[in-house]
């Protein structure tokens, strides 16, 4: 009896199988055209490989960065190089440009970013996250709001350890807007577990509108936030932003607003800036 015909699928090529089974995608979708290129520039078969090599690498790179800005979940697209530092003279350049390199996050160290509304502080937090992922850490952003009522959901669902290990994963953490609303009686207790958890072992970023000296306040329990400040001061990072809102900055230039009388800082600044004095970044 004849043979029965073989199956008109053609089997796939093994050079691509084999691609596909060690996962260069990079490789395998632009191989003849990286091979022509190749070819063109008369290269080796050493730096062929190696030119397959570096666009493999920056195909995965690429790819880790897109996936890791989309779990990041940062509110808005924000980048250093959009903060205008000429705006903003209370910020100093060169300790931003430190903290960009992310040192501070493979210590586990924290950063407060304090000052008044609409002075870059989320802008920066964003900003100094998104260089983190280039440098390949992992990070989460999320509000104090968001974050204390998740933290009590899960403590009401019975949940709250794998809440709490899962907050604990990121290098770092970053919790926007700390002070602007009220908490709910229990957060205090839930952010200093958190806080306790990621002690030394993760970065976290904070940003506030409140000085230290009024998380006591934010908290309800001063007890409590001793504890928390003791632990996220212990090696940190404080920034204070003084100075006008940047948002009303351009409205006041277009006439729309006129500026405060007298002193253009606003109420609470040179306060922010007296109580934070003591804690300088660690060197
Ligand atoms: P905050 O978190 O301190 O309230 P934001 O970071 O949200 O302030 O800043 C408000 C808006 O102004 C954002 O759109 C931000 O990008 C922009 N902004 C603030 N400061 C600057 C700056 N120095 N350079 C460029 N944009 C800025
Ligand atoms: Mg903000």
């Amino acid at each position: 009896m004849p043979r029965a015909k073989k199956a008109p699928d053609v089997p796939a090529d093994r050079l691509d199988e084999m691609l596909m089974r060690l996962k260069l995608s990079g490789i395998r979708d632009q191989l003849d055209s990286l091979l022509d290129e190749a070819a063109r520039a008369s290269l080796s078969t050493r730096e062929t490989l190696t030119l397959l090599c570096e666009r493999e690498i920056a195909r995965k790179d690429h790819r880790r960065i897109e996936m890791a800005l989309k779990l990041a979940h940062f509110p808005a697209v924000k980048e250093l190089a959009g903060f205008d530092f000429e705006a903003q003279p209370s910020v100093d350049p060169k300790q931003i440009r430190d903290l960009a390199a992310s040192r501070w996050i493979a210590h586990g160290e924290n950063v407060l970013l304090l000052g008044p509304p609409g002075v870059g502080k989320t802008h920066l937090a964003i900003a100094l996250g998104r260089e983190a992922i280039l440098a390949g850490y992992s990070v989460q952003f999320t509000t104090a709001m968001a974050l204390g009522a998740g933290l009590a959901k899960a403590k009401a669902d019975r949940r709250l350890d794998e809440k709490l290990l899962a907050l604990s994963k990121p290098k770092l953490l970053i919790v926007d807007e700390l002070g602007y609303l009220p908490l709910e009686p229990d957060a205090a207790h839930l952010f200093f577990q958190l806080v306790s958890r990621r002690y030394e072992a993760g970065a976290m970023l904070i940003t506030s509108n409140r000085s230290v000296a009024e998380w006591g306040t934010v908290f309800a329990d001063p007890v409590v936030a001793t504890a928390i400040l003791d632990r996220l001061l212990h090696h940190s990072h404080v920034l204070t932003i003084r100075g006008d809102s940047y948002r009303l900055r351009a409205k006041r230039r277009s006439g729309l607003i006129t500026p405060p009388a007298g002193d253009r800082a606003p109420v609470g600044a040179a306060s922010l800036h007296a109580v934070t004095a003591d804690h300088q970044p660690n060197p």
